[in-house]
This record gives C-alpha cells, structure tokens and sequence, in this order.
C-alpha cells in the first residue's frame, strides 16, 4: 500500500511539474514577442508626503496587456524573465520609456521610481544605462529613483555596492525595495547609504492589528531617522494605518488609500482624505482587484 501510495504521489507531482513547467515555456515565449509588439505598458502609483499629503512622485510598475489571456500581473512573468534572461531587455524597455514619460510629465518636480531587479543588475552595463536613460530622455538625474531588493546585496557585493554610489553620484536616489522580507540585512544598510526604505507591505498589512507588527514598523522608521534615510510605506490601504504611520514619523506613503497603480493625470497633487464607511479604500480608481 505504502509503495502504491508512494507511487501515484509521484505521478501526481511529476504531471503538476509538467504543467507548470509548460505554462512558464508559454509565458517566456510570450515575452519574447510581447516585446517585439509591444504588449508591455507602464502604470504609474503614486508616492504622496504623509506629513503634508502633497504627491511626490510614483513607482512605474509594468503591466502585460496579452492579447487574449488579457492583462497579466508582474508577479506572475518578471519571475519568469527573470530564469530566462528576458528581464534584461524588459528592464531596458521599462528604464528608458519610465524616464522618457516621466520627462514629459508636467509637474517638474515629480519623482519616477524603477524597479530594477537582482537578475537584470550588471554592475557597468547597469550604469551606463542609467546614464543613457537620462541623456536621451532628458529627465533630470534628481527625479528617478532605483528601486533595488536586499537579494542584490548578497552576491558580489563590492561590485554592485560601487555601482550604486556611482549611480547615486550621478543625483539618481536609490531605494531599498520590500524591505523586511530578505535575508535581512541590517549590515547592507551600513554599507550603502540608501536614500529610502520600503517597508514591504507585509508589515503594513497587519499594522495595527499584532503588536509586534506595530514594534517593528516603529522600530524600522526609528532606524530611516537615526541614519537620516527616508521612509516609504507600501501598500497603505486604510485610515488605521495612516494614523500609526503618522504617530510613528513615516515619510511617504503608497497604496491603494493613496492611488492605484494608474495614469499620472489621475493622481491629484494633494491628497484629500474620501474615504467611505469604515475608513474603506477609495473606489477603484483605476485598476480592478486581481
Ligand atoms: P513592488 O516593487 O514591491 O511593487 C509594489 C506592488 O504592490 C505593486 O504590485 C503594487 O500594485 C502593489 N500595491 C501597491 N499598493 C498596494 C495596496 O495598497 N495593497 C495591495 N494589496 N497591493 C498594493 P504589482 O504592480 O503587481 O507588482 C508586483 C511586483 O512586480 C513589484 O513589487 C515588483 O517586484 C515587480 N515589478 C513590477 N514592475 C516591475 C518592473 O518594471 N521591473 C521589475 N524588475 N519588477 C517589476
Ligand atoms: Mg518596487
Ligand atoms: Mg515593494
Ligand atoms: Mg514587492
């Protein structure tokens, strides 16, 4: 019986592996011409002050409009274009069309931030992009911002560390992306000095509801004043939060309280409290639940 059992567990895991294994063949030959046609597009969430509710700017996240499988999230593709190699000429496409709109945009003074993940970072190739970015868009160095994870700190770290500075010495912000949820860390923060900290909204999420929660998004802000680093909440939903984020000294804020991942004209300059009943997040504006 136990052979048997062992057996059909065996078969049941191999077909699952199968399947999932054919369904990242088709996304990553999927990317290669969602590139070539141009299936890719950049939404904009907007990064508000919470001590004044002014907009300071936005994170670009990419979303993939697939022509029949409809809009597919970042969380299920950048994985795979991540294991394929792909996420080098995706993240190219993201860095030099965010810096080109955000040129256009307006309001001068608004940020662009940019997500750049560990398996894109060359050390030299990366910053001659980011200097490319900036000359042929024209965005000045102040108002992008990179956007990197811990897991980029742990390998190579002297390369990638010097390439950050020089990035930063060109007035580009760099900021430290999820934090909390890496292989924390703390020394990466002595070593780099970083411009911002997001706290990965994983904190944010239960804020208010554990007490050890509360405790460490308290204690991660402490730390942002203490080493003169700014602080971001992500996914900031409700009043609850806000109100702790308040007391506790937070810098910014981002989540969907604030704006969903959208159009930059959507975004209004001041944030003006409309909350509903129970403090609920806004109707969605612009982009539907997942
Ligand atoms: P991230 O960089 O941490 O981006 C924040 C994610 O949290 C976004 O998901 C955003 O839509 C979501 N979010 C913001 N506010 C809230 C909220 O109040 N509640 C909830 N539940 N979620 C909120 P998104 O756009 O699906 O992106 C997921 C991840 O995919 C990003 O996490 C980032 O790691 C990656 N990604 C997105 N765009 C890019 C890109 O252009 N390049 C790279 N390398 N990665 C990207
Ligand atoms: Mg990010
Ligand atoms: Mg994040
Ligand atoms: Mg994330």
């Amino acid at each position: 019986r136990a052979k048997h059992s062992g057996r059909s567990t065996f078969a049941w895991y191999t077909s699952d592996m199968d399947a999932d294994a054919q369904k990242r063949k088709e996304i990553e030959e999927g990317l290669e011409k969602a590139l070539r046609l141009n299936q890719f597009q950049i939404l904009y969430q907007p990064q508000y002050s919470l001590s004044d509710n002014k907009l300071k700017g936005y994170e670009s996240l990419i979303r993939w409009h697939h022509p029949t499988k409809g809009t597919i999230s970042p969380e299920l593709f950048i994985p795979v274009a991540e294991d394929c190699g792909l996420i080098e000429d995706i993240g190219d496409w993201v860095l030099f069309n965010a810096c080109h709109e955000a040129a256009g945009w307006e309001d001068k003074s608004l940020r662009v931030a940019v997500n750049v993940s560990a398996a894109q970072f060359k050390p030299q190739e990366t910053e001659r992009k980011v200097a490319q970015a900036l000359a042929e868009s024209g965005l000045a160095p102040e108002r992008l911002e990179i956007e990197i994870t811990e897991s980029l700190l742990i390998a190579n770290t002297d390369a990638v560390v010097e390439t950050l500075n020089k990035i930063r010495e060109m007035g580009v912000s760099i900021a430290m992306d999820d934090f909390g949820t890496g292989y924390s860390s703390l020394s990466y923060l002595s070593r780099f000095p970083f411009d911002k900290i997001k706290i990965d909204r994983t904190f944010i999420r239960t804020l208010g509801q554990e007490t050890s929660t509360d405790a460490i998004v308290t204690a991660i802000i402490g730390l942002g004043r203490s080493l003169d680093v700014q602080i971001t909440a992500e996914g900031v939903e409700n009043m609850d939060q806000v109100i702790l984020l308040r007391a506790a000294g937070c810098d910014l804020v981002q989540g969907y309280l604030y704006g969903r991942p959208g159009q930059v004209s959507d975004a209004p300059s001041v944030h003006v409290g409309k909350m509903g009943p129970n403090n609920a997040a806004p109707d969605l504006l612009y982009e539907s639940e997942s």
